[in-house]
């Protein structure tokens, strides 16, 4: 099963990947989460890449792209993945396109979490206090919703025109939302 799950900045893509991944025994590969393990264990990579983070900017593409590439031949993925935070750019489209055609993969779906979003900046407020996250600040989580809306939205149509798009509420308690998300996956994978 080759998956992505898409949705704005708050939307619960990380939480839901992992209930997803472990549906399907796939590893959920979160760009976001290993960008930040390279920030705190002070590589080139995280140096490079806390630049942008902090300010709700995208990493940019060739770093992004070569560190997703990477990630993508260890054996864990052989058989399938959950990408959450890749592609975000139409660019990163082609490129993951061409990570997988060599090889004759496909991706299976691309799921979208729909939330509004002024919820979504309570969440990530209420999630920078337990966090501790460097871009969890209203100012930067405004900007990373506007940089969302700008690069990352237009992707859905991409998808959806290849009739990949699973679209599901991301609104309501965690365990509602899980539910709704395997139940939408298994009938799309049926
Ligand atoms: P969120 O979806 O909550 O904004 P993530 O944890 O997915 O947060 O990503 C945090 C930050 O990591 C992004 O704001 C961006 O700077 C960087 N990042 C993650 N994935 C990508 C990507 N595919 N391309 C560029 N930058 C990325």
């Amino acid at each position: 099963m080759r998956l992505i799950i898409m949705g704005p900045p708050g939307a619960g893509k990380g939480t839901q990947a992992k209930f997803i991944a472990e549906r399907y025994g796939i590893p959920a590969i979160s760009t976001g989460d290993i960008f930040r393990a390279n920030v705190s264990a002070g590589t080139p990579l995280g140096l490079e890449a806390k630049k942008f983070m902090d300010k709700g900017e995208y990493v940019p593409d060739a770093v992004t792209n070569s560190m997703v590439a990477d990630r993508l031949t260890h054996a864990d993925a052989a058989e399938g993945f959950l990408l959450d935070g890749y592609p975000r750019t139409l660019a990163q489209v082609e490129e993951l396109d061409g990570m997988l055609a060599p090889a004759g993969h496909q991706l299976d779906a691309v799921l979208c979490l729909t939330v509004d979003r002024d919820s979504v900046v309570e969440r990530l407020l209420a999630r920078a206090q337990t966090e501790g996250r460097a871009d969890d600040t209203e100012e930067v989580i405004r900007h990373r919703q506007e940089v969302y809306a700008e690069q990352t939205a237009p992707l859905i149509e991409v998808y959806g025109s290849r009739g990949l798009v699973v679209e599901v509420d991301g609104l309501g308690e965690v365990a509602e939302v899980t539910e709704r998300v395997l139940g939408a996956l298994a009938q799309r994978t049926a």
